[in-house]
């Protein structure tokens, strides 16, 4: 079996599938999943959680879980009530943490379906208590802290109101309080120290108040960087999926996804011809292959046009992208080269083999590699490629 993107052949893949409306398919390596969880469990001196919250970053959540789940995760986290019940109807047993609750969320689905959830207000906390005596069993919680993001944890003024009502459900039966947890903003070891501590005020606050919880601060990047974040658990999405947290020193991560199309048709133009919407773009004498692929599906309008534009790869040549991309199709440039219609073209693979990288796009456009995967559109089949 192929081990990581880089051992399967494009070749053997189809370019695109009768399940996506897209003739472009994501070829994903589950087994660059399992390898980068591996590798992720080797960093970190505590045990993993794989979070595969937006559909697996775009990869399809269910097999990306498992994928992790075999490479040494023990645990899943997901955002949403919805994300963790699609996996236990998948069969996954095991423990799934989803972190943000609406009002609308379908909370008493979610714990009847053993979805642990993470309250941060005591009316929260109350309806799922109110759903557990409904359904007559104990739901199981971690209550996320604030500490220093701003984002979605308790403030610390509700800390003890919310830690003393979670612990007279526990003792009603109706709750199990597992951990306290948090998610830390910063990127360097000196911005972690006072969250760390502010967990540390929580967890004892919670003590005090009877309950015995795990602690969990850290996702990739703070994992990667301070072993004083691994506490209890780790939380690791954007790692699994082949983005390296401190890309200059890496950790030998793989990359898991190779999107492909074929060259739709080409056409030999005279120098002064302009390209694609707003003739922002004029042309040298060239060649120009299109790609039937747009902004619709993930490639972003921002990687065109100027000096700076995307390169991907048409017939084993770099080559860069020409013109304001369109909603469904792509302009290439590719000079000289002997490129016909049907030719492959890949749009993000393996930098190993001169493919373009995650990294390169997510620079080329302005953005974090995690937006480049999870803009990956509705219209392109992820299929199993390992
Ligand atoms: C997304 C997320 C993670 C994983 O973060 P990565 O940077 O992708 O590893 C962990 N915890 C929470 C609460 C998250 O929202």
């Amino acid at each position: 079996m192929p081990a990581v993107l880089s051992e399967i052949d494009p070749a053997a893949l189809p370019m695109a599938t009768a399940t996506g409306s897209s003739p472009s398919i994501v070829a994903v390596s589950t087994a660059a999943i399992q390898a980068n969880t591996s590798r992720m469990r080797e960093v970190c001196a505590a045990p993993v959680m794989a979070v595969v919250k937006a559909g697996g970053f775009g990869l399809g959540a269910v097999r990306a879980a498992r994928a992790a789940l075999a490479g040494g995760a023990t645990e899943l986290g997901v955002a949403t009530c919805a994300e963790g019940i699609e996996l236990r109807r998948a069969g996954i047993d095991a423990p799934i943490l989803a972190w943000m609750l609406h009002d609308d969320a379908p909370v008493r689905a979610a714990v009847a379906a053993g979805v642990r959830l993470s309250p941060t207000s005591v009316p929260q906390l109350g309806r799922i208590v109110a759903a557990a005596g409904a359904l007559g069993v104990a739901a199981e919680v971690e209550i996320e802290v604030e500490t220093g993001m701003n984002r979605s944890g308790t403030p610390r003024a509700d800390w003890a109101r919310l830690f003393e009502a979670a612990a007279t459900a526990s003792a009603s039966g109706l709750l199990q309080v597992v951990g306290v947890w948090t998610h830390l903003s910063g990127t360097s070891p000196a911005q972690f120290t006072a969250p760390l501590a502010h967990l540390d005020d929580a967890v004892a606050l919670a003590g005090a108040a009877g309950l015995r919880v795990r602690r969990h601060a850290a996702a990739s990047l703070p994992a990667a960087v301070d072993p004083r974040t691994h506490l209890d658990l780790v939380r690791l999405g954007a790692s699994l999926f082949g983005v390296e947290p401190t890309p200059e020193r890496p950790l030998g991560l793989a990359p898991v996804a190779r999107w492909q199309t074929r060259v739709s048709q080409t056409r030999d133009v005279c120098a002064g011809e302009s390209v694609g919407y707003g003739q922002t773009t004029i042309t040298s004498a060239t060649r120009l292959a299109l790609i039937p692929v747009g902004y619709a599906d993930g490639i972003s309008r921002r990687s065109s046009g100027g000096g700076r534009a995307m390169t991907v790869t048409v017939g084993g040549r770099r080559c860069p992208l020409i013109g304001a991309v369109s909603m469904d199709q792509s302009v290439v440039d590719v000079g000289d080269a002997p490129v016909t219609a049907g030719d492959r073209v890949i749009l993000l693979g393996d930098p190993a083999r001169g493919e373009p990288s995650l990294a390169e796009w997510s620079s080329a456009v302005g953005t974090i590699p995690q937006e480049v995967l999870t803009a990956i559109g509705p219209r392109v089949a992820r299929v199993v490629g390992a």
